[in-house]
């Protein structure tokens, strides 16, 4: 069922165990616009089953936040303009030309190309995989592109971001809403997971100069502004702990500058900034 934020604006819950993310939907007078079409052709059709029971205006667009399969997979499903930025653009076209059968599928996972999770989502979650193929968007734009779906704006930015380099964010002012897709979690290189501490105060403020009250992040569903207040705060004073390569440093001087232990939160992002001063020294 879909969750709704406000009159205008709706969201299918993420489902971590079939690593499917939160989706979107925006309505203005004239237009209805989708964030992100889901992990499968299955997933994007179970969508287009909910907002079908609405009384909505068609979907003029859909918009593919970053190039990461669990967020696109579902797009050939939308009879609507694709929108992305140009770095994901590029990205998807490295998909466009894979094969979907188990043979190609399992050579990507031996060459590092496709996760486990990914093949075993292809493969009980899209049909007629020996004839997919990954469309191509229609409207790419660089910086930041604004959507009038009628007596409704959507902002749409390409920021910077601890998560990938080409990740979008949707903005709705009138409502005060934003969609960040999964752009404020870390990222994994060479199977350690890290957050790139270079890019977490740019994005932080990428993301702060819009007046928002509502957050929709890819796995975790909403946050409201206490929420995502809060978890700005553990991210910056995780990477202000850490000026090294040493765990023990970073928790020592944690406890220093803060007066207290680091929550379970913290130190799971202190560590991960901890793997990113790994990362960068090598
Ligand atoms: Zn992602």
């Amino acid at each position: 069922m879909l969750n709704k934020l406000s009159d205008t604006i709706y969201y299918l819950s993420n489902q971590d165990d079939r690593d499917r993310p939160t989706l979107g939907l925006v309505c203005g007078d004239q237009y209805s616009l989708i964030i992100d079409s889901g992990n499968s052709t299955q997933h994007a059709q179970e969508f287009l089953l909910e907002i079908a029971k609405l009384d909505v205006p068609p979907v003029k667009y859909l918009v593919i936040t970053h190039a990461h399969w669990d967020h696109f997979l579902g797009m050939n499903e939308f009879d609507a303009t694709v929108i992305v930025n140009s770095l994901t653009n590029n990205k998807l076209k490295e998909w466009q030309n894979l094969k979907f059968d188990d043979h190609s599928l399992q050579m990507y996972v031996n060459n590092n190309q496709m996760s486990t999770m990914c093949m075993e989502i292809i493969q009980t979650e899209i049909s007629n995989r020996d004839r997919f193929k990954l469309r191509s968007p229609e409207m790419i734009f660089e910086n930041t592109l604004t959507i009038d779906l009628g007596n409704k704006v959507c902002i749409l930015e390409k920021i910077k971001s601890t998560h990938t380099d080409d990740s979008t964010i949707v903005y709705i002012p009138d409502e005060k809403v934003v969609f960040l897709a999964d752009c404020a979690y870390g990222t994994t290189t060479n199977s350690l997971f890290h957050y790139k501490q270079s890019l977490l105060l740019p994005m932080i403020e990428d993301i702060q100069k819009y007046d928002a009250e509502m957050f929709l992040l890819g796995h975790e569903s909403i946050c409201d502004l206490i929420e995502m207040t809060t978890f700005w705060n553990e991210l910056t004073a995780a990477s202000e702990a850490v000026t090294s390569s040493s765990l023990e440093q970073a928790i020592e001087s944690f406890k220093l500058k803060n007066k207290r232990e680091p929550t379970d939160d913290e130190l799971f992002f202190i560590k991960a900034f901890v793997n990113d001063q790994i990362i960068q020294s090598k």
